[in-house]
């Protein structure tokens, strides 16, 4: 499979942007606890776009969406907390304009100054937005020159401003996290090197199905924890407790194993776990001697055998591709094993890339962050384009000619 990577894709390096106003959709769609911005992560890896258009002369009218509102009368989802931020981080006056669906933008444009951005509020407050408006896109496309998406995380939507918008619009391209994304996303497409390693957990197995199927001829072996993995091992009828298994997905969990065996692909699952009798009991914990776990009890986390034999494979390995931790790792004692995993990783001399989500989180939890390659900022995004689907927002800013 070769990538499409950012062929006939213009990056804002390539567009002319001096005095133009340039409306540039970002992802600032952080998470918000109380309504103070509980990780910055998806605001500080949008800085650099936002600064090189700002030394370039541009007018900038930056939009995003955050979370799910209902309506514009949620306000618990306004962009307020992150406006404040920018403002900080940017050293300027990040001015938030309230209806996003109006063109009273104009008015504010006319006497911009150099150190004044707008932010739109949440897109998602306007109907239109998730419904690929074309209404909404020509209000904002009647005061924009050119249009720059840096939204990597909502590029796999069609929504008005990743879609239908750019479609209106002549002068287009992506911003620089973008770029950065799908340059690091293309080493695990094109020529990956050997041992090319997936691990994968996580809660859902029908999550992450699509994502085998589409792996198992990219990849030379899958490291399986989480809870999918009992979905996997009930398939080879080993006892599985409590545990979280997805009943209706057993079979085809089983026929996928086998294809992938097939295929001469190692799969290592779990062969021992820790177990405890509900999910939120740590006192009940035990690591089970062998693969079985007893009928009141549920896996929580993958045992010390199974992360020795997951370090010494990862050892070895060309490149790695992690999404979904190894078990319930938002409770410290069920943490061991994804952070080993995570530890394993930074440390093997591989190509590591960590799909975004939980798996960024745990990355991040782990202390192990700055040592992966990339972690990259869409879950979803990261996972369509690995599988070689095609992300609307990056397929409408394809041209012919560069
Ligand atoms: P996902 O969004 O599918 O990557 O799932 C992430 C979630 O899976 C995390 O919040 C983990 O707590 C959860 N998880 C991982 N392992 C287990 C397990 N053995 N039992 C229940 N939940 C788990």
């Amino acid at each position: 499979m070769a990538s499409n990577g950012l062929k006939g894709i213009r990056t804002v390096r390539d567009l002319n942007v001096e005095g133009k106003t340039v409306f540039l959709r970002l992802d600032l769609n952080v998470p918000l606890d109380d309504g103070k911005i509980s990780d910055e992560t998806r605001i500080t890896a949008s800085l650099p776009t936002i600064r090189y258009l700002m030394d370039h002369g541009a007018k900038i009218v930056m939009a995003s969406h955050l979370g799910r509102p209902k309506s514009a009368e949620d306000r618990q989802f306004s962009l307020e907390p992150v406006a404040r931020r920018l403002s900080e981080l940017l050293d300027a006056e990040v001015m938030l304009f309230d209806d996003p669906a109006s063109d009273g933008v104009k008015s504010l444009l006319v006497g911009l100054k150099k150190n004044q951005l707008i932010l739109l509020e949440n897109v998602r407050f306007v109907p239109g937005e998730t419904k690929d408006s074309e209404e909404f896109a020509q209000v904002i496309a009647s005061y924009c020159d050119v249009y720059v998406n840096d939204a990597f995380g909502a590029s796999h939507r069609a929504h008005a401003t990743i879609h239908a918008l750019p479609k209106l619009m002549k002068e287009k391209g992506v911003g620089l996290l973008i770029e950065k994304e799908l340059t690091m996303l293309d080493q695990l497409i094109d020529n990956p090197k050997r041992p090319y390693l997936a691990v994968l957990g996580g809660a859902k197995v029908s999550d992450k199905i699509a994502v085998i199927e589409k792996f198992m001829d990219l990849v030379d072996g899958f490291l399986i924890g989480g809870a999918m993995a009992y979905t996997f091992l009930k398939s080879q009828g080993h006892p599985t407790g409590k545990s979280l298994v997805e009943a209706d997905r057993v079979r085809f969990s089983g026929e996928m194993l086998k294809r992938i065996e097939a295929r001469d692909k190692t799969v290592l699952l779990p062969i021992d776990h820790v177990v405890t009798k509900s999910i939120t009991d740590t006192k009940s914990m035990r690591t089970t001697p062998g693969v079985a776990i007893n009928d009141d009890e549920l896996g929580v986390d993958i045992g010390p055998k199974t992360l020795v034999q997951f370090e010494t494979a990862l050892r070895e390995a060309g490149t790695i591709f992690w999404n979904g931790p190894m078990g319930v790792f938002e409770t410290p004692e069920f943490s061991r094993g994804t952070f080993g995993v995570a530890k394993a990783i930074a440390e093997s001399q591989a190509v590591k890339i960590v799909g975004g989500g939980d798996s960024a989180a745990a990355a991040e939890a782990s202390g192990h962050a700055g040592q992966m390659t990339h972690i990259s900022t869409g879950g979803g995004a990261s996972l369509e384009y690995l599988q070689g689907d095609k992300l609307p927002g990056l397929e409408v800013l394809r041209q012919r000619s560069r």
